[in-house]
C-alpha cells in the first residue's frame, strides 16, 4: 500500500514511517492538513495516518475534506492522537476515519492496526475490480442485444423498438414517418458460387454501405435478417424515401462486387421497397408490411429498383 502519513512532528512522522516500512508499505510524508487535503486532489494514497494537532487545519477536519473530495473513492484514515477522551474520538470516527490509536505511538499496535485496515480495503479493492468487470460485460451484452455482430448494424430487436418509438412520436407530432426494405438480389445464387464465408463478407460490406447512407442522426440502418436489410426514417416524406434509397441502391452498385450468377446486374445489386406513415397506420408493423409490398413488387417488376407502396 502507499501510506501517507500527516503529522507536524517530524520525530513522529519518522517513527511512524519506520513501523509502516517494516510491513513493505510505501510511505509519504506531510506536515500539515492543508498539504494532505491538496495532495489527495490529484492523487490516491492506499492509507492516511492522520496526526489530530496541528497547526492550521487539523485532522479532523483534514479528515472532512477528503472525504468530500473523494466522495465513494474510500480508503482507511487512522487518527493518531494524545486526545483520547470519548468526545474526540466521536469526532474522528463521525469526521470520516477509521480507527484511533493513542500517542505515545505502540509500534505494534500500530502494525496490527494498519494490517486489519488493510484487509478491509483489499477486499473494497476486489469488490471495485469486480464492479468494473461487470461494468464490461454489461456493456458488451448490451451491445449484443441491439447489434448485429457480422455487420455492426443495429438488428431486428433494435429495429423493432426504435420503430414502435419512432411511430408514437410521428403519431403525437403529426410528422411522416418512412420504412425502406431493401434484400439483396439472388444471395442465395452468390452464396452457392462463392461460398458462405465470401457470403457474409459480402455482407459486411452491403451493410457499411448501408450505414455510409445514412446522415441525420435519427436514420437508422439494421440488418433485418440474413440478407435483408431495413431502414427507418423520421420525419422523411415519401418522396425523400424515395430518393433516399435510389441514392443507396446506387452505393451498394457501386461497390462493384462482382455477381456472376445475377442476371439483373453483373455486382451485387440491391431491391429496395419504400413506404410512409402519414396519419394512416395504427403502428409500426404496418408501415413495414406496404414496405415489404413494394419490394415484392421492385424483385416482381426486374430486381435492382426501388419500389413505393
Ligand atoms: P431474391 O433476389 O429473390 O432475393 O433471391 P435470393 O436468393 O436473395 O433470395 P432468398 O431469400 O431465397 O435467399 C436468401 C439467401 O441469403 C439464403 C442464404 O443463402 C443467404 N443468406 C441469408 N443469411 C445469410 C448470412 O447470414 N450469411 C450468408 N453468407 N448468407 C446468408
Ligand atoms: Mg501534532
Ligand atoms: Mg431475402
Ligand atoms: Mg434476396
Amino acid at each position: 500500500m502507499q501510506v501517507l502519513i500527516v503529522d507536524d512532528s517530524k520525530v513522529i512522522r519518522m517513527l511512524v514511517a519506520e513501523c509502516i516500512s517494516e510491513l513493505k508499505h510505501e510511505v509519504m510524508h506531510m506536515e500539515s492538513g492543508a498539504h494532505a487535503v491538496e495532495y489527495i486532489k490529484t492523487h490516491s494514497p492506499d492509507l492516511i495516518m492522520m496526526d489530530v494537532e496541528m497547526p492550521g487545519i487539523n485532522g479532523f477536519e483534514a479528515t472532512r475534506k477528503i472525504r468530500i473530495i473523494k466522495g465513494d473513492d474510500w480508503f482507511p484514515i487512522i487518527f493518531l492522537s494524545t486526545k483520547i477522551d470519548e468526545k474526540s474520538y466521536e469526532e474522528g470516527i463521525l469526521a470520516g476515519g477509521d480507527a484511533y490509536l493513542a500517542k505515545p505511538i505502540e509500534p505494534l499496535r500500530l502494525q496490527l492496526q494498519i494490517k486489519a485496515m488493510e484487509r478491509i480495503y483489499i477486499m473494497r479493492q476486489k469488490l471495485k475490480a469486480a464492479q468494473e468487470d461487470l461494468l464490461v460485460v454489461n456493456e458488451k451484452y448490451r451491445r449484443l442485444s441491439l447489434f448485429d455482430e457480422l455487420t455492426g448494424l443495429a438488428n431486428r430487436r433494435n429495429f423493432d423498438k426504435t420503430l414502435d418509438r419512432e411511430f408514437k412520436l410521428a403519431k403525437r407530432d403529426k410528422k411522416p414517418l418512412s420504412v425502406v426494405l431493401c434484400d439483396i438480389d439472388f444471395f442465395k445464387i452468390y452464396n452457392d458460387k462463392y461460398g458462405h464465408q465470401v457470403g457474409d463478407a459480402c455482407l459486411a460490406k452491403v451493410a457499411q454501405a448501408l450505414a455510409n447512407s445514412v446522415s441525420r442522426p435519427t436514420d437508422l440502418a439494421c440488418r433485418y435478417g440474413g440478407e435483408e436489410f431495413t431502414f427507418i426514417l423520421p420525419n422523411t416524406d415519401l418522396e425523400g424515401a424515395q430518393k433516399f434509397s435510389e441514392k443507396v441502391r446506387q452505393a451498394v452498385s457501386d461497390l462493384h462486387i462482382t455477381h456472376e450468377g445475377s442476371t439483373v446486374s453483373p455486382y451485387v445489386s440491391l431491391s429496395l421497397g419504400v413506404a410512409t406513415y402519414n396519419g394512416q397506420f395504427s403502428n409500426g408493423e404496418e408501415i413495414t408490411k406496404q414496405a415489404d409490398d413494394a419490394l415484392y413488387q421492385a424483385k416482381d417488376k426486374g430486381r435492382n429498383r426501388v419500389e413505393i407502396s
